[in-house]
């Protein structure tokens, strides 16, 4: 199998030192493999998403010394593919229409949590489809994937963690999650799932705060009938305070370290080697 790897930035701020990290182990997987390395420009959300950024995180990464194959794919270029799944899964019966505000689910005093907090208590869950389609006519919507239904389908999943053998995915966790917004045509866990099998990524390198989104990837490559890619994630970057770097964080970002002079592609040899700059460490959640 050649190795391909991807990096894919959503372009809603500046690239700091943990997508640095992130970045370098993937593109180093794929060149000591000679396979490739792709870019993956995560612009799904369009009200966040800023061109500006774009620009930043390309300049970012070649000041690192890394460089990727191919022209960057964007997901803001994909959105057919994603409604075309979308549709698919609605022929199987596997998606409704949810017509709750964060407000609605808020208020509901059932919801349990999951891996990604509060689990949608199933309101629209079964709607009689005349009024589905009466409240679809003149109501915001977004699309839930019925994750009991869809696991009833697919049986028991699991996916390699490479390095820590096989892993059981568990995505009723994380009940009824949304595959299309009311505000952006896919959600992360279907453009995401959908970008990385098009694009024929053989390993998923990313930090281990998403590991858990894996258990819905998993789930969505068996209905829509795609490959399961190795993962792979790696310890998260974090500050002074022990907390996980974020976009906020302004003193990690790589642009702040470019303008005090420091060495991207030396910073980019010690990622690789897992040494980070003073301050800064590397740790599992
Ligand atoms: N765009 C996502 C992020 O910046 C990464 C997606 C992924 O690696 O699956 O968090």
């Amino acid at each position: 199998m050649t190795m391909l790897t991807r990096f894919a930035p959503s372009p809603t701020g500046e690239l700091h030192l943990g997508h640095a990290y992130s970045a370098v182990l993937a593109h180093e997987a794929a060149r000591a493999a000679g396979g490739s390395f792709l870019l993956r420009i995560d612009d799904i959300d369009g009200s966040r998403s800023r061109e500006e950024f774009v620009d930043a995180s390309l300049a970012d990464l070649a000041w690192l010394g890394l460089d990727w194959d191919g022209d960057p794919v964007r997901q803001s270029s994909r959105l057919g593919d994603y409604a075309a799944a979308l549709d698919r899964l609605r022929h199987q019966g596997l998606v409704y229409p949810c017509f709750c505000t964060r407000a609605d689910i808020a208020a509901s005093l059932s919801a349990p949590h999951g891996p990604s907090g509060a689990l949608y208590p199933g309101t629209c869950r079964n709607l009689p489809e005349s009024t589905r389609a009466r409240r679809m006519a003149v109501e915001a919507h977004c699309w839930r994937l019925d994750a009991a239904r869809a696991v009833g389908r697919t049986g028991a999943l699991r996916w390699e963690e490479v390095g820590h053998g096989v892993r059981i995915a568990d995505p009723l966790a994380h009940g009824d999650i949304v595959l299309a917004r009311k505000d952006a045509p896919a959600s992360y866990h279907l453009a995401s799932t959908l970008d990385d099998a098009d694009m024929g990524v053989s390993h998923v390198i990313r930090g281990a705060d998403l590991i858990a989104s894996t258990d819905v990837h998993r789930l969505l490559q068996a209905l829509l009938d795609l490959p399961t890619p190795l993962y792979r994630h790696h310890a998260l970057v974090c500050g002074r305070d022990g907390k996980r770097l974020a976009k906020r964080d302004a003193a990690a970002s790589l642009a702040s370290l470019r303008a005090a002079g420091i060495d991207g592609r030396a910073l980019a040899a010690d990622l690789g080697a897992g040494r980070l700059p003073t301050g800064y460490s590397l740790q599992n959640p």
